[in-house]
């Protein structure tokens, strides 16, 4: 799950974090009474949308007058805000940060994540702050420096001011920073962070350390540990099918492709997908009905999958070892019917009770194509998807 910049702002409080002066607006009156309410003779309105690369797109404006403010605030709210993370239609903004502005000596890029490898939580810096991180991993892997950080100890002072020496810190701005950095280790750890993003990270004429910028990614399987944040989701930035899925308790993730894919393991979901693509096909999503695959998940999967209007046609892959293929067969077919499935169903089962079931599918009346084993389905599934009009 993720944060808003401001809720993420919010949290970085908590744990001592600098962050500049702000306040939430949902409307344009509000965001200028945000401004009266802040002082001072200019501000940034900022898009709130789960997404970076708002400032290139827009989403970022100043204001020389509560008039602007207001102005600012009215043609963000209600629009949608399409940037480099987003796709082409966007993300709906619902709420705009009213920010003081600061002015930056220099801009630094401070991330935490978890290095799998290592199974240790690591600190990234690096100079090019402001700037597109990946880009600058890859052309310039020493242009970021990192801190692997021991659970037990924590983050070590000597490892900040190193991180901070190789940003090019002064001496005087050392114990600001140590101090940021480990609140920053103590809020991911606290809250089962996946990924804390300051950037960019500004140091001001004085010297002084802020985040200009935040992003909090929280880890989906630890939520449950935290009320409070799974209380601020935000429904309208999340794609609807993916949302509808969660709710029905699947795994489903929205790809490109033409061709819906239904298994049930993240493992097998992984393989089939791998073969579509060998076979010239492109996945139209990930779907994982999981190992106790019923009749009923099966049809709201069919369910969920029909309502991408891109599906040209439906690979199932389920192998019966928890659940019976005879079971699933009958659930299918209750599915093609109640859903009104227009699009060619390519069903390939294995396991228990494969004979019953392919007895069921074969006997049914409908356009369901039997395929014997994973690579005959896959094919048969790409030929189906570029037959279909
Ligand atoms: P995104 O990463 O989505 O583009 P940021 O929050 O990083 O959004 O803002 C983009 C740019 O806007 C920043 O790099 C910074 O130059 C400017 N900016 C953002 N907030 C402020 C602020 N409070 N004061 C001055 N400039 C800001
Ligand atoms: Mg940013």
């Amino acid at each position: 799950m993720n944060l808003h910049e401001f809720q993420a702002k919010q949290l970085f409080q908590t744990y001592g974090i600098p962050v500049p002066e702000g306040r939430v607006a949902s409307t344009a009156a509000e965001a200028a009474q945000a401004a009266r309410a802040l002082g001072g003779d200019a501000w940034v309105v900022k898009a709130q949308i789960h997404a970076g690369g708002r400032g290139k797109a827009g989403g970022v404006r100043t204001a020389a007058t509560v008039d602007e403010v207001h102005g600012a605030a009215r043609a963000l709210l209600g629009s949608r805000l399409a940037t480099a993370q987003t796709g082409p239609s966007g993300l709906p903004v619902e709420v705009v940060l009213v920010e003081t502005p600061v002015a930056a000596a220099a801009e630094y890029y401070l991330g935490l994540l978890v290095d799998r490898a290592r199974e240790r939580m690591v600190v990234m810096a690096s100079r090019a702050g402001g700037m597109d991180i990946e880009a600058v991993a890859a052309q310039d892997p020493e242009a970021v420096v990192k801190a692997v950080v021991n659970p037990a100890a924590g983050v070590q002072p000597y490892q900040c001011r190193r991180l901070g020496f190789a940003l090019g810190l002064e001496a005087a701005q050392m114990k600001g920073f140590t101090a940021l950095v480990q609140g920053l280790c103590r809020l991911f750890a606290d809250n089962d962070a996946s990924l804390v993003e300051i950037n960019p990270l500004v140091a001001t004429d004085g010297g002084e350390l802020l985040a200009l910028d935040a992003k909090v990614n929280l880890d989906d399987n630890a939520l449950y540990r935290h009320p409070d944040l799974a209380a601020r989701r935000d429904p309208t930035q999340e794609d609807p099918k993916e949302r509808a899925a969660r709710e029905q308790g699947l795994n489903y993730i929205t790809l490109d492709g033409a061709i819906a894919c239904m298994v049930n393991g993240a493992g097998l979901a992984m393989a089939t997908m791998d073969l579509v693509k060998l076979h010239g096909g492109e996945p139209a999503n990930f779907l994982d009905v999981g190992g106790g695959a019923t009749a009923d998940r099966v049809a709201e999967a069919f369910k969920l999958i029909v309502s991408d209007h891109k599906v040209r046609a439906i690979l199932v892959n389920i192998f019966g070892g928890i659940v019976r293929c005879d079971l699933i067969a009958e659930g299918i077919i209750q599915a093609v019917r109640e859903v009104e499935v227009a699009v060619p169903v390519v069903v390939r089962l294995e396991g228990t009770n494969v004979e019953r079931g392919r007895e069921l599918l074969a006997g049914s009346g409908l356009n369901v194509l039997p395929a014997a084993d994973l690579t005959e389905a896959a094919r048969t599934a790409v030929q189906a998807a570029e037959a279909s009009p």
